[in-house]
């Protein structure tokens, strides 16, 4: 009797557990329903809003359209907006609800100069003569990102949802400043958790790191002379800026495989006989950690003192931005992976398929149209790191961060470049943006409403970080290079 009793009672305790996993698992997926609904009754704003930002073309810090069009819809949307945060007049904040979890999606809406293209496949400048362009598909970001937000929103209202989203409208990606500085004032400390996407030229969750970076200038003052006639009483600033190259030049034997260098020469004096009294070098200097990019950064300044020692020129070194790279968490990643999955893949007309086709061919590449299938989640592969820089990698360090990429624009296709930028203004890059909206929304809704799903992420966060606080890679009391004192930028 006794052992039946409690076998009874097992049963009991097994249906029961069962049943609340059951309605737990249901009214999620209702959850995850009703988002989906309200994304859907979005679909034409999200459409308008990239088509606005796709038009404006806004390059980084002058995003003043784009930046206010995106606070228009959030505020009539009901969310509070602080505009002109971190003192960047095209950064702000949107925020709606209150206490925790506190939910950031991440927005970007600038432009790219001289990429601009009409939304044909082929070379073609636009017909309102705007030569910038969206070729990295930030219009898509801003429009997804928003949407999403505004669909979270209007579950939390109508479900009574406890918690806050908050959209953040980040400026000035491509320069990569806009996160650099709003996580210098401390907008994302109070966050438990991170969203962002990218369109591309595939669909996969985003387990790519990227490199760690300063970007910064160096400028030579030296003593002006005539180039025949007294070149003795002249120094020149321009010979301390090649010498300051070949330096480096030579140090490029003596650093790992990772490492990145790059500059160009923006001043080099006006005319052949005049002594240059003013030169500047401008240069990037990554790899795959911040410590290593730190490290990198110390051996070139010492160049450049050197440069400066044997020229007998001073110079002045100016820190624009730099960043970390992106810390990856598994468990929001593996949440993305499975959401994409529900979503399934991006379906693509033939007609599309064509126009995709037309631009490899008119690139010179495969022509195999647009890649809307949803890639396998991979491992991260220890040490490897994809070659560009992101001001994602800040808010990443601060908070527990994920994201995804949606196929945008033809496979194989060089990105930031004409032909993204055309991609971006048609139904293709739509489709990207609507797809964005959607897993956003939905991945949103579950960091918003599933606790263990947040600790999960936070312990990994933990794990990464070896619970070390952020630390800024720009000074502290520095201010953002905004364009009318940004001419080193
Ligand atoms: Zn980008």
């Amino acid at each position: 009797m006794k052992h039946l009793f409690s076998l009874k009672s097992l049963i009991l305790i097994l249906s029961v557990s069962l049943a609340y996993n059951l309605s737990y698992a249901q009214k999620l997926s209702k959850l995850k329903k009703a988002t989906l609904q309200e994304v859907e009754g979005l679909r034409d704003e999200v459409q308008s809003m990239a088509e606005s930002l796709w038009q404006y073309s806004e390059t980084a810090l002058f995003e003043h359209k784009s930046c206010n069009l995106l606070i228009s819809k959030l505020e009539n949307a009901g969310f509070t907006i602080e505009k002109g945060v971190a003192d960047m007049p095209t950064a702000f904040v949107a925020s709606y609800g209150q206490g925790q979890p506190i939910i950031g999606i991440l927005a970007e809406y600038d432009a790219l100069p001289g990429v601009g293209n009409a939304p044909a496949p082929e070379k073609k400048g636009r017909d309102d003569g705007i030569t910038s362009g969206h070729g990295c598909g930030h219009n898509l970001f801003g429009a997804a990102t928003v949407g999403s937000a505004i669909a979270i929103k209007q579950i939390m209202e109508k479900q009574n949802l406890k918690g806050t989203i908050r959209l953040y409208g980040c400026p000035a990606e491509e320069t990569v400043i806009g996160k650099v500085y709003m996580a210098k004032a401390g907008l994302f400390d109070d966050l438990d958790a991170a969203l962002h996407w990218h369109p591309s030229t595939e669909t996969q969750a985003w387990n790519r790191t990227g490199n760690a970076m300063n970007n910064f200038s160096v400028e030579f003052y030296g003593i002006s002379a005539h180039g025949a006639a007294d070149p003795w009483n002249g120094r020149s600033a321009l010979d301390a800026v090649e010498l300051m190259n070949y330096g480096v030049n030579l140090m490029r034997e003596h650093v790992e495989p990772t490492t990145r260098i790059h500059y160009v020469i923006p001043n080099a004096g006006e005319a052949p006989n005049v002594v240059p009294s003013y030169a500047k070098v401008w240069y990037y200097v990554r790899d795959i950690t911040r410590d290593k990019v730190e490290k990198l950064y110390d051996r070139l300044l010492k160049i450049a003192e050197g440069a400066a020692m044997a020229t007998e020129t001073e110079f002045k070194v100016s820190l624009f931005t730099g960043v970390h790279e992106v810390l990856s968490n598994e468990p929001l990643l593996k949440e993305i992976q499975t959401n994409m999955e529900l979503l399934g893949p991006i379906q693509f007309t033939e007609e599309e398929q064509q126009w995709a086709k037309t631009m490899q061919k008119a690139s010179g590449k495969e022509e195999v149209g647009l890649k809307g299938e949803i890639k396998p989640l991979k491992d991260e592969i220890p040490g490897h790191r994809g070659g560009g820089s992101t001001d994602v990698a800040e808010v990443s360090y601060i908070t527990p961060t994920s994201g995804f990429s949606a196929t945008s624009a033809p496979f194989g296709i060089p990105w930031h470049s004409w032909q993204a930028s055309a991609s971006h203004g048609t139904s293709i890059g739509h489709k990207s943006a609507q797809f964005a909206t959607k897993l956003l929304a939905i991945t949103g809704i579950e960091m918003l409403t599933n606790e263990k799903l947040l600790e999960a992420a936070k312990s990994d966060f933990k794990e990464r970080t070896k619970g070390e606080p952020y630390k800024c890679p720009i000074p502290q009391d520095q201010k953002p290079p905004l364009p009318d004192t940004a001419s080193g930028n």
